[in-house]
């Protein structure tokens, strides 16, 4: 890094000369090993939240019907095992109506995340990361979400339970709202890490960004990520990457089956993305299926599409450092156990251009 001025172009040996990339380097790529595919466990959902994408779309994946045999989902694990998946994530609509099947998939596989609203607590014994969906304070909550008093009875239900972390989605209406937020679960100790509204293909709700809502949630994020290191798990290049006017798919190319026909290697090979009755469909298929590519910001979309530009970044020390804090952030925000180091790149770079 001493000459990194004089030097224009670099080989990757000389990017990871650099000891404390090095060692992150060899500290995440330890997890290389890590193939994802969801499932939709559950079509049911105590909220109705505006702009959900479960319930939005064409895809219909809210009228497939729930298979709850548990040997049927076995089987699925079984089988999604064999054919290399070492990650799951259990998502639906709302996964805490099927905890029998939560804990058949984690018997399977073990490594795996649920996505949950986090008022119906999951049994210990299911150890995998829970991520629990934030819209902004009670208030906002309860507009959008219809539910009452969400932050503290979510907490009540994860008090002390390190599974936890809490997704806070920005939306245009909720921006300022994430310090009262992130204040409450840092005098909890609880860690919160962040999300971007990424707008439905048939939503022209108030809640889909603007040039603007992009720019101030940019600003808010930053002051909280460099006030309370300790509780938001995040980097600047995450913050970025989430806020840039053009989305991921822009930005990074989208490697999802569902953007990218490609079978040849990596998500396009691997990813399926299971509906409640077990069917799954390439043509729909990503994290978010019903979502605008124009508009995904979403930090489930961005964990896999960032994260597989690697080489995309290994070109200078500070584009790679950038990449690795976004990398490091992931596996912290989605893998138990996993702890977060210190940002290696504290200034916000512009992603490299697509070669
Ligand atoms: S919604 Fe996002 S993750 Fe899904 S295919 Fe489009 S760009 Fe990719």
């Amino acid at each position: 890094m001493e000459n990194a001025k004089d030097i224009t172009e670099y080989k990757f040996s000389d990017i990871i000369a650099s000891p404390s990339i090095k060692e992150r380097f060899e500290k995440v790529r330890k997890y290389f090993f890590l193939r994802e595919s969801t499932y939709d466990m559950s079509n049911r959902c105590n909220l109705r939240c505006e702009g959900c994408y479960y319930y939005a779309g064409e895809t219909e994946k809210q009228f497939a019907e729930e298979n709850l045999n548990p040997a049927d989902w076995q089987q699925l694990m079984e089988a999604e095992k064999e054919r290399g998946i070492t990650f799951v994530v259990l998502a639906g609509a709302e996964p805490s109506y099927v905890p029998e099947l939560c804990k058949t998939c984690y018997d399977t596989i073990p490594l795996g995340c649920i996505a949950s609203n986090g008022l119906m607590p999951l049994a210990k014994e299911i150890d995998y990361r829970i991520h629990i969906s934030v819209w902004g304070n009670d208030k906002t909550s309860l507009e959008i979400r219809k539910a009452k008093n969400m932050l503290v009875r979510q907490m009540e239900n994860y008090q002390g339970d390190s599974r936890a972390i809490w997704v806070y989605t920005f939306t245009p209406v909720n921006i300022d709202q994430a310090r009262e937020v992130t204040e409450t679960l840092a005098a909890n100790n609880h860690q919160i890490t962040f999300n971007m509204f990424s707008a439905p293909t048939d939503y022209n709700g108030h809640l889909r960004h603007t040039p603007q809502t992009l720019a101030h949630t940019r600003a808010v994020m930053s002051e909280l990520l460099a006030e309370f290191p300790e509780t938001v798990v995040f980097s600047p290049y995450n913050i970025v990457a989430h806020t840039h006017e053009q989305g991921l798919h822009s930005l990074f190319s989208c490697s999802y089956p569902r953007m990218n026909p490609s079978t040849a290697i990596g998500l396009g090979r691997s990813f399926r993305q299971y509906r409640t009755d077990l069917q799954w469909d390439r043509a729909a298929a990503c994290c978010v299926p019903d979502t605008d590519c124009d508009d995904c910001r979403h930090y489930a979309a961005g964990s896999a599409v960032v994260t597989a530009r690697m080489y995309r970044h290994a070109t200078t020390p500070q584009h790679f450092s950038a990449w690795l804090d976004y990398v490091d952030t992931y596996l912290a925000v989605w893998v138990k156990g996993y702890d977060k180091g210190e940002n290696l790149c504290k200034e916000m770079i512009e992603p490299p251009e697509q070669s």
